[in-house]
């Protein structure tokens, strides 16, 4: 059996940007995805925008989930979110924490996604497949790594039902993550998230930002490169399919793509993993 494929967007800020987005969206459905996620601002800072590609999104009959953030809200905010979810047929949610912009106070009514996962089930029991999010190389404000493993756990036991992992480089780094809390009984799809490599110097910034760890080896060699932006690709791109490879053969139950709103390098890792349809 093929292993199922989701594809993660960001909701663009302007009529060009959701313009692009349907012709990146037209591309990656030809993968058949299991589902497209929309990411949110914290404290609902894109609540409409997210909610607008969502619509889209069901509306071309895919399977739509949005991402759901709680740091900042109030459970009257979740509340309605919810229920125009519901209303507009959507049955999965990616339930997240977020983190709240420098300088922003927290204000809201939940500290932690396990809250918001309860609160979910509470408010609407079984409708929605809840996942969350899981880091193999541990959440940047995670006291320990055990800590962060009794965080996740607390988020399955709070009723969600599958998770998708930071993006990282390093294989084991998942392999350790799935053992360790299959030792702790919990035993939900942990699908691993891929980050297609569009460019060096962002990505290098980003994963210091979010505690994902390049490899001296990986770092080193883009390094090499200059602006050389074809040889970027090209090695990002062998190396990004090699994870991917790794990955399934160990039993990965899926991949699920951080877009970032484009098509063209996971249409790529996709056919050289063998997982596009037959043409028909
Ligand atoms: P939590 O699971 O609550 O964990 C956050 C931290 O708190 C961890 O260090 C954990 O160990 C610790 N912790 C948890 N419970 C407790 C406790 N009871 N006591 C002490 N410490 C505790 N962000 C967005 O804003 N919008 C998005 O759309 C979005 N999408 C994402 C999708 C994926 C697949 C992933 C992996 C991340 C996404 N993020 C998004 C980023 C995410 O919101 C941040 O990583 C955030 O800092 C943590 O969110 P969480 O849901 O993992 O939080």
């Amino acid at each position: 059996m093929k292993p199922e494929i989701s594809i993660e967007f960001f909701p663009p800020q302007t009529p060009e940007g959701m313009t692009k987005l349907r012709a990146v969206r037209g591309e990656l459905a030809k993968l058949r995805p299991a589902f497209f996620s929309v990411t949110f601002g914290a404290g609902g800072s894109t609540r409409e925008r997210t909610f607008a590609v969502i619509k889209e999104i069901a509306a071309e009959g895919h399977n739509a989930a949005p991402h759901l953030s709680c740091i900042g809200s109030t459970r009257a905010s979740i509340r309605d979110i919810l229920n125009d979810y519901r209303a507009a047929g959507i049955r999965r949610i990616v339930a997240l924490r977020g983190d709240l912009p420098s300088g922003m106070a927290e204000t809201g009514e939940f500290r932690y996604a396990n809250e918001l996962v309860e609160f979910i089930r509470q408010e609407t029991g079984d409708c929605f497949h809840l996942e969350v999010a899981a880091y193999p190389e541990w959440h940047p404000q995670a006291r320990n790594p055990q800590d962060d493993l009794d965080a996740f756990a607390r988020k399955v036991k709070a009723g969600a039902n599958s998770a998708i992992t930071q993006y990282f480089f390093n294989a084991d780094a998942y392999f350790n993550f799935v053992d360790a809390v299959r030792a702790r009984g919990v035993d939900i799809p942990i699908v691993p998230g891929i980050m297609p490599i569009f460019g060096f110097s962002k990505l290098a910034r980003f994963s210091d930002t979010c505690g994902a760890e390049i490899p001296r080896w990986m770092r080193k060699k883009f390094e090499s490169f200059g602006d050389d932006s074809d040889s970027i690709r090209a090695f990002g791109l062998d190396v990004v399919t090699a994870l991917c490879q790794r990955l399934l053969a160990g039993g990965a139950p899926g991949l699920h793509f951080y877009s970032m709103n484009q098509s063209v390098l996971i249409g790529e890792i996709c056919r050289r993993l063998g997982l596009e349809p037959p043409s028909q």
